[in-house]
């Protein structure tokens, strides 16, 4: 389906692998352009479509067929003509429908009033809904995010199999604490070998994050360095790097605790630069923390999302990154 269908014009001949896909195409350009499009037939076989804008006046009609022999739907006949303008009240909304449209903003604020729901929807598509489809459209919507949220952490296990049965060599962790009602995340850990290997021929310089070091988080996150520390070699190999941060309090003694000795910088961008600070043993232009900025970026988008479609994202960006 064409990302917008503002204005689309439809061609005879143009098919659907799936009957999902047609109703989908139908109801954005219903949506899109404002088409009070009624559904005259919807079986097995045929989707009779008419345009009842313009006081029931309008030309437009459309007619799709099912081709059994191969299991395709066809658009067969077309008026493409409006007569009708644009409408704000459209029959083909359907809660249900809606809810799929709204799930982004319901997992970003799941708080989000059934009124915001409404201004938002009319803001950008110039339609209306009622308080009532409002309302139940966002009650499914958030009933689905809540459901995808769980059915991912239930999968962490099995992702992190498969992860480490196409990376083999990588190190894999998932850690949870044992509850008496059912167990909390609390950890996922993964050195992808790919990633290692090619880390290691590269400018031994590790960008970490303070932000994540405040609070609750902070023992998760020296677990991780311990980790990594273990994964690339031991703290002999890594008091050899140089470790590029922001100036977050805490940071600086965790860092020397767990590698006694490295070397670290500090993002120019928080710090008033004193060449004197830095040696020559780290030759790099890295200066400014851009590679984790880069990484939280990724982050602040994808850190509403349920937490394996995340660790997806973050794969992906590594992979670019290296
Ligand atoms: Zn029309």
């Amino acid at each position: 389906m064409p990302k917008t269908m503002v204005d689309y014009k439809w061609d005879v001949g143009t098919y659907f692998t799936k009957k999902e896909e047609l109703l989908e195409a139908i109801k954005c350009y219903a949506l899109e352009n404002g088409r009070n499009i009624k559904f005259v037939k919807n079986d097995k076989r045929r989707v009779r479509l008419r345009c009842i804008g313009g006081k029931g006046k309008c030309p437009w009609t459309a007619y799709c067929g099912y081709m059994k022999a191969i299991k395709i739907w066809q658009l067969q006949k077309i008026v493409d003509n409006h007569t009708c303008s644009r409408e704000f009240n459209l029959r083909v909304l359907s809660s249900k429908w809606l809810s799929k449209k709204l799930e982004k903003i319901v997992r970003e604020n799941p708080r989000v009033k059934g009124t915001e729901i409404r201004e938002k929807i009319s803001r950008k598509w110039n339609v209306g809904i009622s308080r009532c489809m409002a309302y139940r459209a966002k009650a499914i919507a958030a009933k689905n995010v809540e459901g995808s949220f769980k059915e991912q952490y239930k999968k962490i296990y099995d992702y992190a199999y498969e992860l480490l049965a196409r990376n083999p060599g990588s190190t894999v962790k998932v850690n949870v604490e044992e509850n008496e009602r059912e167990p909390i995340f609390k950890r996922f850990y993964a050195c992808l070998k790919a990633y290692r290997d090619n880390f290691i021929s590269c400018r031994p310089i590790i960008g970490l994050d303070g932000a994540f070091l405040k609070g609750k988080y902070r023992g998760e996150l020296l677990t991780t360095i311990e980790l990594l520390i273990e994964d690339l070699g031991g703290p002999a190999v890594c008091a050899s790097y140089t470790s590029i941060s922001d100036r977050q309090k805490g940071l600086l003694p965790a860092i020397q605790e767990l590698l006694p000795g490295v070397d670290q910088r500090f993002c120019v961008r928080h710090l008033y630069w004193s060449r004197s600070r830095f040696t020559t043993k780290a030759q790099s232009d890295t200066l400014v923390n851009n590679m984790s900025e880069a990484f939280n970026n990724v982050l602040l988008h994808t850190k509403t999302k349920p937490v394996i479609s995340m660790l997806e994202d973050i794969r992906l960006v590594s992979r670019e990154i290296i």
